[in-house]
C-alpha cells in the first residue's frame, strides 16, 4: 500500500482559494499498475460519494479494477480527511489537494476538469461549479469590482509516508 499526493501549482489573481466542490468531485486520472507498469489509456475517475467493494482486505474503496494485463485486483482509497483546497498564500510552490491510497496501481496523469469552487478575495462571491477543462477559467466578481483569474495549472504525483 502507497500514498501518492495530487499536488497542483495555480496561478490565480484575486482568488483566495480553489477547492474540489464536495464529496461528488470526480478525480479524473490515468493510472498505471504498480505490477506490470500496464498503463490505462483512458481516463478514470473516482470520488468520495462513490464507493465500491474491494478485494479482500482493501476496506472501503473509491476505484476498483483488474488490470488488463496480469489480471490483478486494484483498489484505491481517496483519503476524505486530506483533500484540501489550494491557498492563495501560499501559490508560489506545489500544495497537495489530495492523497490516494493506492493498493497495486498508481495515478499517473490528472485532468482537472468540472466541479471546482473558487473563492474570491475579501469576502467577496463564492464560484460554485467552476469548469477547469480548458486550464483557465475567468469571471468577474461584482462584490469587490474585479475580475479573478486561474490559469497555468501544474499538477504532479508525490509519495508520502
Ligand atoms: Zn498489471
Amino acid at each position: 500500500m502507497v500514498k501518492i499526493a495530487l499536488q497542483i501549482k495555480v496561478t490565480m489573481e484575486n482568488v483566495a482559494e480553489l477547492r474540489p466542490s464536495g464529496p461528488d468531485f470526480r478525480w479524473y486520472m490515468k493510472l498505471v499498475c504498480s505490477n506490470c507498469r500496464e498503463e490505462s489509456d483512458k481516463w478514470n475517475y473516482m470520488s468520495l460519494s462513490e464507493t465500491v467493494s474491494a478485494p479482500k482486505g482493501h476496506g472501503i474503496s473509491h476505484y476498483v479494477s483488474k488490470c488488463k494485463l496480469c489480471s490483478r485486483e486494484n483498489s484505491i482509497t481517496i483519503l476524505e480527511d486530506l483533500v484540501k483546497p489550494f491557498v492563495a498564500r501560499d501559490q508560489d510552490g506545489f500544495q497537495s489537494i489530495a492523497v490516494f491510497d493506492c493498493r497495486g496501481l498508481e495515478p499517473c496523469d490528472f485532468s482537472p476538469r468540472l466541479g471546482w469552487t473558487v473563492k474570491t478575495i475579501d469576502n467577496g462571491t463564492e464560484f460554485s461549479d467552476v469548469d477547469l477543462t480548458e486550464g483557465e477559467w475567468g469571471e468577474y466578481c461584482q462584490k469587490i469590482d474585479k475580475s479573478i483569474w486561474i490559469y497555468e495549472i501544474e499538477h504532479r504525483f508525490a509519495r508520502i509516508k
